[in-house]
């Protein structure tokens, strides 16, 4: 599928290092809630330096949306979305990604692991088919939680927040134990979804694994970006795969 020029319609701060960024959506653009895209910044010098992102907005709607974690001391594309305003574009390429909504079960989120959860229950809100879908959202503090609101009015008492570092007597504190996760599993067969960094996804699987969850009911994907441990030509190799890639942008 050939790249898509889109216009920025809307692009707020929704926490201190999180971007709400939402996009007019190209004719005949479709995706599967969960699923993820890679986005590009159309300015000159930024072309080409794709990065994935989920999309939280659902089929549905005539909008593409993103919550974007920013890291301004990688010096890369999320530090540049810092600098974008209305009316500026993106790229956007295939949709692609392994979490898609298989039936009811245990959501369990990590910081901005939650963007392809948002997707999902948005889409299930849209059709009354919440259900009794749980959610466990993990974060260092309150101030990190995403579109909390949104998701306590989706899910109502079947979200649970756990802060790892902030102690908050409206929120339960610590990691997800296999204390916490016995008590939101219910002993029948249920999906469990989970979607975050890689150490977090690991931990909870090898619980959930002790628990007798199968393999198969387990649902995951990492939104953390692997990179090489030891490459001296990493930083060369990143500019040159581009270049052989590029492609012409002025024909979207
Ligand atoms: C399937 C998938 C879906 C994703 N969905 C989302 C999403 O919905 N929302 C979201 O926020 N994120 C998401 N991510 C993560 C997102 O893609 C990355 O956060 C993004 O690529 C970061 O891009 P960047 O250019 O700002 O920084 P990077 O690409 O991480 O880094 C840019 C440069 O900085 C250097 N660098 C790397 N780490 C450091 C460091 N610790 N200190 C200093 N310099 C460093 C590197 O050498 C690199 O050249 C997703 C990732 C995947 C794989």
């Amino acid at each position: 599928m050939k790249p898509h020029l889109v216009k920025i319609k809307a692009l707020k701060r929704i926490t201190h290092d999180v971007l709400h960024i939402i996009t007019d959506k190209p004719a005949k653009f479709s995706y599967v809630p969960g699923q993820a895209v890679e986005l590009s910044i159309n300015k000159p010098g930024w072309q080409t330096d794709r990065r994935s992102f989920y999309f939280i907005s659902i089929p549905e709607t005539s909008d593409l949306e993103f919550c974007i974690k920013t890291y301004p001391e990688h010096n890369g594309v999320t530090n540049e979305m810092l600098k974008l305003i209305v009316g500026d574009e993106l790229i956007v390429y295939e949709e692609f990604g392994d979490i898609s909504y298989r039936g009811e079960g245990l959501f369990i989120a990590e910081g901005v692991g939650i963007a392809p959860f948002l997707s999902i229950f948005r889409n299930l809100n849209s059709r009354h088919l919440i259900g009794d879908n749980q959610l466990i959202y993990a974060n260092k503090i309150k101030a990190d939680i995403i579109l909390e609101t949104e998701l306590t009015n989706i899910l109502d008492g079947n979200y649970t927040n756990i802060l790892l570092e902030e102690q908050n007597a409206a929120y339960a504190h610590g990691p997800i134990t296999e204390n916490v996760l016995k008590h939101f599993l219910t002993g029948k067969p249920q999906y469990v979804y989970v979607s975050g960094s890689a150490k977090m996804i690991t931990s909870v699987e090898k619980i959930l694994l002790a628990l007798h969850v199968s393999k198969d009911f387990i649902v995951k994907e990492t939104s953390e970006v692997r990179r090489p441990v030891v490459f001296p030509y990493y930083q060369q190799f990143c500019t040159i795969i581009p270049i052989l890639n590029t492609q012409s942008y002025d024909k979207l």
